[in-house]
């Protein structure tokens, strides 16, 4: 199982050291293959049997986009994986389709495993399946299914950081759909919690999860890898 940690705009640099160095002894015994996403700032070169990639980055290797960081920067870490198309860029950040896209093809030129996620925004789940499923293949607009280095993780916006998740039922049906679009490893997230990672790994089509807040505290997170290793 893949078990990824998005921490988003959290944990320090100080903070993300000591949070690796926790997951560290737990992963150590696990057979589970574990990414962290920490902060821009948070990057550092961790040594870690843990994968660590980068939220965000622009598609160049350096120059003028302020704000921004580059692949130069990720070299300098030794990073080799990246988070694209998460719906907080798509939606806060107001990404395109066809940034993302561009942003997909420059990181797979440079070899990166790439986390791409998909996922619709409430107004969109509340309509018919066919609209929906026509939202998600927008999403594939532009990327590589074929990717031999892509995982793509199925986020419904409106479970992410609500609390709130599709039944299981639910997650297996959109699964089931999506392998159809890529056979790439496809992760579920949005509010993954401790009490519900066993139920939803059980899930047919599920290769592991992506989980943000739960995932903050190390000794949560250790709970969660715990828990995928418990399957087998
Ligand atoms: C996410 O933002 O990728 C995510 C899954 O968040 P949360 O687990 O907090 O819903």
């Amino acid at each position: 199982m893949i078990i990824a940690a998005n921490l988003k705009t959290n944990l320090t640099r100080s903070a993300t050291h000591s949070y690796i160095n926790e997951l560290e002894l737990c992963t150590q015994q696990s057979a589970q293959e574990v990414i962290v996403f920490p902060a821009t700032s948070s990057l550092d070169s961790y040594t870690t049997i843990i994968t660590i990639g980068a939220q965000n980055a622009y598609p160049v290797e350096k120059g003028a986009f302020t704000g921004e960081i580059g692949l130069e920067h990720l070299e300098e870490f030794g990073i080799k994986t990246i988070l694209i198309g998460h719906s907080e860029r798509r939606h806060i950040l107001g990404e395109s389709q066809e940034f993302i896209s561009k942003k997909f093809h420059f990181f797979k030129e440079q070899g990166f495993k790439i986390v791409y996620c998909v996922g619709e925004p409430l107004e969109i789940r509340e309509g018919s399946k066919e609209d929906m499923l026509a939202y998600l293949s927008k999403q594939y607009e532009g990327i590589d299914t074929e990717y031999d280095n892509l995982i793509i993780a199925y986020e419904p916006v409106w479970a992410i950081g609500t609390g709130k998740i599709p039944t299981l039922e639910d997650i297996q049906d959109m699964h089931k759909e999506l392998k159809q679009k890529s056979s790439a490893p496809l992760l579920y997230g949005g509010s993954v919690k401790v009490n519900n990672i066993k139920d939803i790994l059980h899930v047919e089509n599920v290769d592991g999860v992506l989980v943000g807040s739960a995932a903050l505290y190390a000794e949560h997170f250790c709970s969660m890898i715990q828990a995928a290793q418990d399957l087998h």
